[in-house]
C-alpha cells in the first residue's frame, strides 16, 4: 500500500463499488491527484455479498441511460484493469401474470425504443424456451432484455479499483475516515485513523456508513439501511442437461428475482415486511465477510409465491441463505452531486443497486465535479431532491415502503401512502371538507382534484383514465367558463434583494429583468447553455424580487442561488414556507378579485404580468397577474398564517360565480391545451432554450449572464429536435412521458407528457420531435401501453391561440 500523501485533489471515502467507479471516472476524466479510503478491504460493505445481478430497466428514463451506460462499461473496465469480472450476459426475462401488468410491461417496453433498448416482448412458449424450469400457466408474457445478466461483484469493484490506480489514483486500504473537518480556506482536512491528508473534494461514497461520514459535516442523509435474503440451491439436475444459462427472471407479481448460479439456483426476495437493520448507526466494526443471521420465516410467503413459480426449486437443497444489508433512501434511487450547504463535499451513497448503477453514478458526479455540471437530466438521484421533510423516521417509513413495493407497479396517477400525511397547507382542512383527494409533493400534501358528489373519493391507480375523469372534466369546464380556485401553496418562492440584487440578478438569468411592478418569465441557464429553471421573476421594489418556481425543486433552486447568488450587498431566501398562495383563474377571475379587493382591477388599471400589492380581506396580499391554465388569472400571496382566511375570503366572494376548487391535474389539462411546458417534463438540463421554444425569453443582447455563449451558439445552430404538441386519436389512456413517436416505422420522437384535454375533448401530448417533422401534416403514431395511436402536429394550441384570454 502506497504511504499516505499530505494533499490530494480528492479524497473518496468508501472502497466499495460506487466508490471505486468515482474513483475510476475521476482518473478518466483527467484529474489524477485523487485517492480513496477504505474502512478494511475493498468491498467490505454491502458490495462483497451482492447477487451481482445487472439490468438496464428503471421507472426512470434517465437512470435507464445510466444503468445501461454501467453495464456497457464492464467490457472496458475487465480489459483496463486485467481483473477477471465473471461476466455472464445471459440476459433477463420480467415476467408478467396480470393483465395490468401485461399492460405496463409493454409501454415500458415502447419506451426503450427511445433510450435504444433493444427489449423484446415474449409469449410463454418463447419465455419455457429460454427457461425451462419456469411454470407458465398463468403468464402472460415478458419483456426480455439481452443486456441483463450477472457478474462477480467483487470482481467488479477491483477491477474499477485497478483500472482507477493504473490511471493515477491512489488507494489506501486499512484506513477509516474518522472525521472530515474544513481547513477554514475552503478545503478539508480529512482525519483518519492512518494519518490526516488535505483535500479540495470529499466524496461521500460510504455505503452502509453513507449516514456516519455524513454526519461528520452536520448533514443527515435520507438513508436507511434494509435486510435483503437471497438462498443458493444445491444443483439442479434440469439445469445440469442445459447447454447455457438460463436468464436473469424478475417475477414482478410474484416478488421474487432468481439466476443461475453455477448449476444452482440464486432466489431473492422482496418480503411484504421489510426490516430496517442499524437504525441507530451502522456499527464501526461490521462488514468484511460478515453478514446477518438469516430469518427464514419472514419469506414463508414469498418463498411460496417463487416455488409456485419455479416448482423444481420447492425439493431444491438449499446449499446456503444470505441476509445482508444494502441502503435505500425514500425513493430507492441514489444520493448523487453537490451536498446542499456544503461546499465540496459531494454525495456518491444510497446506492441500492450498484451492479446496474455504480458506473452511471460515477459518471455522472465526476462530470460534474471535473466540468461544473452533469452531462445530462440527473434530477432523479440528485441528492438535492429531497428537503428537511425527509427527516429519520420519513427516511425509514418511505424505505420500508419501497422495500415492500420494490416490484410493484409504479401507477403514474398513485401516490404511496407511508410518510403522509407530513405537511399539510394550512387550508387542509377547507380543502379536505370540500372532498379534496390529495397528491404529494416535495413532502406536502397537495390537492389533485375534488371529487364531485356520489364519486368515490379516492382516487384508483390505473394506467387507463381513472375514476376521477369527471371531475377533473368539471373542473376544467369552470376553469374556462366561470372560476377555478386552486390552492398553490406548494410553489417555490424566493426573496432576493439587497443593492446589488438586480446586478446579481442579470448574471444569473437569462431572461430580462423586470420593471418595478411587473413580472417576467425567466429562463435560467446552465454554464453550457442548457435549461436549469423557468422561473417567473416579479420586481416588488426597485431592489427587492420575488421569484417563484416549481415547488419539489425548493433545495435544487437554493443550491444553485447559494453559489451564483453569493455577493455583498445581494440576500436569498427561500420563503415558500413562509407564504402560501392562491390561484384564481377563468373568465369571472377578474370579478371575483374585483369584490375581493374593492378595487379597480380592470384591464388597464391591472394588466397581464403586473403585481398588485393590496390588502385582501384580512390578509396581506401580493397578487400577480398571470396564469398556467391560459385563462384570465392570478395568483395572490400572503403569509402562511393568512392563508386560511384569504381562502375563506376568496370563497365568500365566488358565491353567486361559477366557481370551483381545482386540483392539479386540471391545471395540467388546461396547460397542455395552451400547449405551456413545465419543468421536468418539456424543460430540464437535457434542453436548450432553442430545443424548448424559450429562446424568445431570453435576453441574448445583455452581456455576462451565466450560459450566455453556449445560448449564442445554441441560437445559431438549428436544433435538431423541437417541441410540440399532438392530438392523440386514443379511447380509454393518455401519454404519460417517453412513448416513442414514429413515421412510417421510424422513430422521430418522444413524449414529455400526455392527458386529456377536456375543454377540447381530445387526447393531447407534447413531445420533442426531429426538427425535420416537427411541421408535417402527415399522420404519426404514439404507442401508449403498447398500442400505436395515431397521432398529428398542432399548428397551434388547442385553446386561445392569440394569448387575447390571458391578455385582455
Ligand atoms: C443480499 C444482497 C443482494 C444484493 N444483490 C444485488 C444485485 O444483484 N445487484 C445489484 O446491483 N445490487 C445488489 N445489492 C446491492 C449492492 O450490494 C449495493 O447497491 C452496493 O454494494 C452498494 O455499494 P456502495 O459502494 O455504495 O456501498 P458499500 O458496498 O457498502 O461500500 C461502502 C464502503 O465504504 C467503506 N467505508 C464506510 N465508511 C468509511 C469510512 N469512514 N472510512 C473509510 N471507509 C469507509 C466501507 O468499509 C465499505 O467498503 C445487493 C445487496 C444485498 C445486501
Amino acid at each position: 500500500m502506497p504511504a499516505m500523501k499530505s494533499h490530494a485533489r480528492v479524497v473518496v471515502v468508501g472502497g466499495g463499488v460506487v466508490g471505486c467507479s468515482v474513483l475510476y471516472h475521476l482518473t478518466k476524466m483527467g484529474w489524477k491527484d485523487v485517492v480513496l479510503c477504505e474502512r478494511k478491504e475493498l468491498t467490505a460493505g454491502s458490495s462483497w455479498h451482492a447477487a451481482g445481478g445487472f439490468h438496464a430497466l428503471n421507472s426512470d428514463p434517465n437512470i435507464s441511460r445510466l444503468q445501461a451506460y454501467t453495464i456497457k462499461l464492464y467490457r472496458e473496465i475487465e480489459k483496463l484493469s486485467g481483473q477477471n469480472i465473471g461476466l455472464h450476459f445471459t440476459g433477463g426475462l420480467n415476467i408478467a401474470a396480470t393483465r395490468e401488468r401485461w399492460d405496463f410491461l409493454r409501454a415500458d417496453w415502447a419506451r426503450h425504443r427511445v433510450l435504444g433498448l433493444s427489449t423484446e416482448l415474449l409469449g410463454p412458449a418463447q419465455i419455457r424456451k429460454l427457461c425451462p424450469i419456469i411454470d407458465t400457466s398463468d403468464v402472460i408474457g415478458a419483456i426480455y432484455d439481452p443486456m441483463e445478466g450477472h457478474l462477480d461483484p467483487s470482481g467488479a469493484t477491483h477491477a474499477f479499483a485497478k483500472a482507477a490506480r493504473s490511471a493515477g489514483a491512489e488507494i489506501y486500504r486499512h484506513t477509516r475516515v474518522i472525521e472530515i473537518l474544513p481547513t477554514g480556506h475552503g478545503s478539508w482536512h480529512i482525519v483518519t485513523d492512518a494519518g490526516t491528508l488535505e483535500a479540495e473534494h470529499v466524496v461521500n461514497a460510504a455505503g452502509l456508513w453513507a449516514r456516519e461520514v455524513g454526519q461528520m459535516v452536520g448533514v443527515q442523509l435520507p438513508i436507511v439501511a434494509m435486510e435483503h435474503h437471497y438462498l443458493l440451491t444445491e444443483d439442479l439436475p434440469e439445469l445440469q442437461q442445459l447447454p447455457g444459462e438460463i436468464p436473469l427472471v424478475l417475477d414482478l407479481d410474484g416478488e421474487i428475482y432468481l439466476r443461475q448460479e453455477r448449476k444452482g439456483i440464486l432466489l431473492g426476495v422482496y418480503e411484504k415486511e421489510a426490516t430496517p437493520w442499524a437504525l441507530n448507526g451502522t456499527p464501526w466494526e461490521y462488514g468484511e465477510n460478515e453478514l446477518l443471521p438469516p430469518s427464514l420465516d419472514r419469506l414463508t410467503d414469498a418463498l411460496d409465491k417463487g416455488f409456485r413459480r419455479f416448482p423444481t426449486l420447492s425439493a431444491a437443497g438449499i446449499r446456503r441463505v444470505v441476509n445482508g444489508p444494502f441502503t435505500f433512501t425514500p425513493d430507492g434511487n441514489p444520493l448523487v452531486g453537490p451536498v446542499p450547504g456544503v461546499r465540496n463535499y459531494w454525495a456518491a451513497c444510497g446506492v441500492m443497486a450498484g451492479f446496474a448503477q455504480a458506473g452511471g453514478v460515477g459518471l455522472a458526479l465526476s462530470h460534474w465535479m471535473t466540468q461544473g455540471e452533469p452531462d445530462s437530466d440527473i434530477y432523479a438521484m440528485d441528492v438535492a431532491r429531497f428537503g428537511a421533510y425527509a427527516s429519520r423516521n420519513y427516511t425509514i417509513a418511505k424505505g420500508r415502503e419501497f422495500y415492500a413495493r420494490r416490484f410493484q407497479i409504479a401507477y403514474p396517477n398513485e401516490f404511496w401512502p407511508a410518510g403522509r400525511p407530513a405537511k399539510t397547507p394550512a387550508t387542509y382542512p377547507t380543502l379536505k371538507a370540500a372532498n379534496g383527494v390529495f397528491g404529494v409533493s416535495f413532502g406536502t400534501e397537495v390537492p389533485l382534484y375534488f371529487a364531485t358528489d356520489g364519486e368515490l373519493s379516492e382516487e384508483t391507480p390505473s394506467l387507463r383514465r381513472s375514476n376521477a375523469f369527471a371531475s377533473v372534466a368539471e373542473e376544467c369546464r369552470v376553469a374556462r367558463n366561470g372560476v377555478g380556485i386552486l390552492d398553490i401553496s406548494s410553489f417555490g418562492k424566493y426573496l432576493i434583494g439587497g443593492p446589488r440584487a438586480e446586478q446579481a440578478l442579470e448574471r444569473l438569468l437569462a431572461g430580462r429583468i423586470p420593471g418595478l411592478g411587473k413580472i417576467r418569465l425567466t429562463p435560467m441557464l446552465s454554464h453550457s447553455g442548457r435549461l436549469m429553471g423557468d422561473l417567473t421573476t416579479m420586481r416588488l421594489e426597485s431592489d427587492r424580487f420575488l421569484l417563484g418556481g416549481s415547488g419539489y425543486l425548493q433545495t435544487w433552486h437554493m443550491r444553485w442561488f447559494s453559489h451564483h447568488l453569493a455577493a455583498e450587498g445581494v440576500t436569498v431566501k427561500n420563503v415558500s414556507e413562509e407564504y402560501g398562495g392562491v390561484a384564481i383563474f377563468g373568465p369571472q377571475s377578474r370579478e371575483l378579485l374585483a369584490r375581493l379587493s374593492q378595487a379597480n382591477v380592470s384591464n388597464e388599471a391591472f394588466p397581464f404580468l403586473t403585481v398588485l400589492q393590496r390588502d385582501l380581506g384580512f390578509a396581506p396580499a401580493l397578487t400577480a397577474r398571470l396564469s398556467v391554465t391560459g385563462e384570465l388569472g392570478y395568483e395572490i400571496y400572503t403569509p402562511t398564517p393568512y392563508m386560511h382566511a384569504l381562502l375563506g375570503s376568496v370563497i365568500q366572494a365566488a358565491e353567486e360565480l361559477d366557481a370551483r376548487h381545482v386540483g392539479f391535474y386540471a391545471l395540467n389539462a388546461l396547460r397542455l391545451e395552451k400547449s405551456f411546458g413545465i419543468w421536468s417534463r418539456e424543460f430540464s438540463p437535457d434542453y436548450t432554450p432553442r430545443m424548448a421554444g424559450l429562446d424568445r425569453f431570453i435576453a441574448y443582447d445583455r452581456p455576462n449572464f451565466i450560459g450566455r455563449e453556449a445560448a449564442i451558439r445554441d441560437r445559431e445552430t438549428a436544433p435538431k429536435r423541437r417541441l410540440v404538441t399532438l392530438a392523440v386519436s386514443s379511447t380509454d389512456a393518455d401519454a404519460a412521458g417517453y412513448e416513442p413517436i414514429v413515421l412510417r416505422g421510424d422513430l422521430v420522437g418522444f413524449v414529455t407528457s400526455g392527458g386529456y384535454a377536456h375543454s377540447v375533448r381530445t387526447s393531447l401530448a407534447m413531445a420533442y420531435v426531429n426538427a425535420e417533422v416537427s411541421d408535417t401534416e402527415q399522420e404519426l403514431s404514439v404507442t401508449i401501453l403498447g398500442e400505436p395511436c395515431s397521432c398529428r402536429i398542432l399548428t397551434e394550441p388547442s385553446i386561445d391561440a392569440s394569448g387575447s384570454r390571458m391578455k385582455s
